[in-house]
């Protein structure tokens, strides 16, 4: 799938829309999702133009890719959800149901989150 830059995540990044932002790095950012799913939902994003993991483990340099591991780990910890557990989670793809078209982990928790639901 081709990136559209005009996806609301880009926008994001350009500061068009606002976003409730927690971290930034150098290759990162993160902020709260509007509909939150738990006590603790927070989306972290590479800053360049990912459409999924797909491409972004195929694409993207080492830099970013640790980059953007290391930010997972340090948002979450930051949250204070380490203590506890938390959940993560990436979507691909129309299967998955993926809503918006630019690579976005998904931090849960701040509760028992239950067993996975498929
Ligand atoms: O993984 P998926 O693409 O389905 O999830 C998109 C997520 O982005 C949703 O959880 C939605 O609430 C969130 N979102 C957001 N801010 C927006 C648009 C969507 O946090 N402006």
């Amino acid at each position: 799938m081709a990136y559209d830059p005009n996806n609301i995540f880009a926008r994001i990044l350009r500061g068009e829309i606002p976003a409730k932002l927690v971290h930034e790095t150098a290759h990162s950012i993160a902020f709260n999702d509007i509909r939150p799913q738990a006590p603790v939902h927070i989306l972290v994003i590479p800053r360049g133009a990912y459409v999924s993991w797909d491409d972004f483990s195929q694409q993207a340099s080492d830099a970013e890719i640790a980059d953007f591991v290391r930010a997972v780990g340090d948002v979450a910890r930051a949250a204070g959800v380490d203590a506890g557990g938390y959940r993560l989670f990436a979507n691909h793809g129309a299967h998955s149901h993926q809503e918006v078209p630019h690579l976005h982990v998904h931090i849960t928790g701040g509760r028992p989150l239950g067993p996975l639901l498929m």
